[in-house]
């Protein structure tokens, strides 16, 4: 599968320096946005140990990225583990350096991950920040927050409206490196000419409502997407660092389903 992609990170307009990473590598068809959190150098140094340890480990395990003819199913691939195994290692690396330094203690990252191959889209997931996938007219949020208020949303004690106003929006139940192991989602979908994926941080899904996503990326060429994003959450307040990776798959051919089924583990 050919991707065009385009990405941008921003501090926003109220915290005084910017603790958000990501990556393309247009070569492995990586796109990677990480979110860092912890003390005064801790947060940075989490997310750019995230990107860097993923792409690295992606590029060790390229043999393995080498996946059987589209036709082969999801279910088949080995790029899933390999995806889950790169963040697993990136937790390692993350906690480890804490370790070393008290200044870094405590520090730990989210982290979504999207891998293209001949057919699919694939995820690995950790944390709030998020991928979305816009199929025509319509937007679908692919990962699963790992936040309080998702939580709260789940068991009935909140509307996602509450949620978007509470005052623990910004805590997560899970991250990358503050324990030593996490438990990664990883999602993989076939993808179809045209859909657009998009990579990002809280900074932008707490600012803008899915729709005005939406409309954006249907308004916008692929490489305007991530400033317009960025200014309409920086027109809102801007209460966070601010990073967006526009993706577009570009198969010759696909099947017609309007809605993605996603394929989800574990
Ligand atoms: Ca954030």
């Amino acid at each position: 599968m050919k991707a065009a992609s385009a990405g941008l990170t921003d501090v926003g307009r109220k915290r005084d320096h910017n603790e958000d990473s990501f990556l393309i590598d247009e070569e492995l068809q990586l796109y990677v946005v990480a979110d860092g959190m912890g003390g005064h150098a801790g947060g940075g140094t989490a997310s750019r140990i995230a990107v860097e340890t993923i792409d690295k480990r992606l590029r060790e395990m390229r043999a393995a990225l080498e996946t059987p003819p589209a036709s082969a199913s999801l279910q088949d691939s080995p790029v899933p583990e390999t995806i889950r195994s790169a963040v697993e290692q990136a937790c390692l690396a993350i906690f480890a350096k804490a370790q070393e330094d008290p200044e870094l203690a405590g520090m730990g990252t989210t982290v979504i991950s999207l891998l293209l191959d001949e057919a699919h889209a694939f995820f690995a997931h950790v944390g709030d920040s998020r991928a979305y996938l816009v199929r025509g007219e319509l937007i679908q949020q692919i990962s699963e927050d790992h936040s309080l208020v998702n939580e709260q949303i789940k068991a009935g004690m909140i509307t996602p409206e509450e949620a978007r106003h509470s005052r623990y929006r910004n805590i997560i139940t899970r991250s990358v490196g503050f324990e030593e192991e996490v438990q990664v989602d990883v999602m993989g979908l076939l993808a179809e000419a045209g859909d657009i994926f998009i990579l990002c941080s809280d900074g932008l899904a707490n600012m803008l409502e899915d729709q005005e996503i939406l409309e954006i990326v249907r308004a916008s060429a692929l490489k305007e997407i991530p400033t317009r994003l960025i200014d309409l959450a920086n027109e809102r307040g801007g209460d966070d660092n601010i990073t967006v990776i526009a993706v577009r798959a570009e198969l010759d051919d696909g099947p017609d389903a309007r809605t993605a089924s996603v394929v989800r583990s574990p």
